[in-house]
C-alpha cells in the first residue's frame, strides 16, 4: 500500500536569489547539499533566477535534473535582489526557511548551526557579520553611517552586522509575505516582525566567481528605500526649518529697528523687504512641514502593514491561523 511512501514536504527550504551567478550555481550546490544531508532529507533548495542574461538558468536546470530537490522559479527581467527573496518566501514550502547569497560568501556549513538554534525554539537565526574586510573602506564607511542614521530616526533595530543571510521560521516566513510593500527594505522589515530571534557571528568569505551587482548607486536607493519606508522624518524636518527660519526672521526685525532708531536708515526699504521675506518663507517650509506630517500618515496607512503580529496560537483559536497558502 506503501508503494513509494507519503511524499512528505520539506523541513528546509534554502532561498538562493541569482543574477548572473553562472559560475557560481555548481560550486554551490557542491557544497550546500552535503549540510543539507546531514540536517535532514527533506530539504529543498529555491533559486530565484532574478532576470540573469547569462547561462544562470540553464546551469540550474542541469542541477535540478540531476537533483530534483533543487528547484527555481524565474523573473521576466530584473526586479531586484529584495524582490527576489520575496518570490523565494512565497515558493519554499520548508518549516524553516534559510535565505543565502549564490556566491558562497556565505559560508553553507553555518546553515546547521542555524538549524540548531532553531530547533532550540528561536524563530529567527540570523549570521552576524564580524568584519566588512574585502570591501572598501568608502563603502564601510557609507554603511556605517546609514546604519547609524536608521538607528536615530527609525523604531526597530538592526542588529549590527545583520544581512539577509539567516533562518526564518515559517510563522515569520509568513508574515512577511502578508506585508505587500513595493519597496521593500528586508532588513527592517526582518526586525520589524519581532519574535524570539538570535544571531551567530560569521566571517564573510571572499566572492568565488564574477562580481558584486551593487553600485553605488543602487546602495543608495536601497538605503534611501530603507530610510523612507522605516521613518517620515526627512517630510516633517521641514516644519522644524520653517520654525527656526521665521523666528530668526523676527530677531531680524528686532535688530533692525533698534538700528534704525538709534543710527537711522542707510538703505530705505531693504530692511522690512529681507524681514517680510525671510518671514514668509519660513512660513511656508512650516506649511510644507504640516503637509509633510499629513502625507506621512496617509503614507502609514497606506502600507497596510498589520498593526500586531500574533507568535502563537493554541487549541481551537488555532484554527483560525493561516496555512501557506
Ligand atoms: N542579486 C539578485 N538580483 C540583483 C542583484 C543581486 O538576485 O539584482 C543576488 C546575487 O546573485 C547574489 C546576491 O543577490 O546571490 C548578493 O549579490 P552580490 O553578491 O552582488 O552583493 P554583495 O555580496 O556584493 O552585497
Ligand atoms: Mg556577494
Amino acid at each position: 500500500m506503501h508503494g513509494r511512501g507519503p511524499v512528505l514536504p520539506p523541513e528546509l527550504s534554502i532561498v538562493v536569489p541569482v543574477f548572473n551567478e553562472g559560475s557560481n550555481v555548481a560550486p554551490l550546490c557542491a557544497r550546500l547539499t552535503p549540510v543539507l544531508e546531514r540536517i535532514t532529507s527533506r530539504w529543498e533548495i529555491v533559486f530565484v533566477d532574478d532576470g540573469s542574461s547569462d547561462d544562470t538558468l540553464e546551469l540550474i536546470r542541469a542541477q535540478s535534473l540531476l537533483e530534483p530537490r533543487i528547484g527555481s522559479v524565474s523573473f521576466s527581467r530584473n526586479f531586484g535582489k529584495e524582490i527576489a527573496i520575496a518570490a523565494g518566501l512565497d515558493h519554499a514550502r520548508g518549516q524553516a526557511v534559510v535565505i543565502m547569497d549564490a556566491d558562497l560568501q556565505h559560508p553553507p556549513e553555518l546553515i546547521e548551526t542555524f538549524v540548531e538554534r532553531w530547533r532550540e525554539g528561536y524563530a529567527m537565526v540570523y549570521a552576524q557579520r564580524v568584519d566588512r574586510d574585502g570591501e572598501s573602506v568608502l563603502k564601510r564607511n557609507a554603511a556605517r553611517l546609514f546604519y547609524r542614521l536608521f538607528e536615530r530616526f527609525c523604531e526597530v533595530r538592526l542588529p549590527a552586522g545583520a544581512g539577509d543571510f539567516r533562518l526564518i521560521d515559517r510563522r515569520g516566513v509568513e508574515v512577511l509575505r502578508s506585508l505587500g510593500e513595493r519597496a521593500r527594505f528586508s532588513k527592517g522589515l526582518y526586525a520589524w516582525i519581532g519574535f524570539r530571534s538570535i544571531g551567530v557571528p560569521f566571517v564573510v568569505e571572499e566572492r568565488q566567481h564574477g562580481r558584486t551587482k551593487w553600485n553605488y548607486g543602487r546602495l543608495f536607493r536601497f538605503a534611501f528605500d530603507g530610510i523612507t519606508s522605516f521613518t517620515t522624518m526627512p517630510l516633517r524636518v521641514w516644519t522644524w526649518c520653517g520654525s527656526l527660519v521665521s523666528v530668526a526672521s523676527l530677531l531680524l526685525a528686532g535688530y533692525y529697528l533698534v538700528k534704525t532708531l538709534l543710527f537711522g536708515t542707510d538703505l530705505p526699504g531693504f530692511p522690512s523687504q529681507i524681514v517680510s521675506m525671510m518671514f514668509f518663507a519660513g512660513v511656508q517650509l512650516m506649511s510644507l512641514g504640516i503637509i509633510g506630517e499629513y502625507v506621512g500618515r496617509v503614507f502609514a496607512e497606506v502600507k497596510g502593514r498589520p498593526l500586531y503580529v500574533v507568535a502563537e496560537r493554541f487549541g481551537a483559536t488555532a484554527m483560525m491561523m493561516n496555512g501557506p497558502s
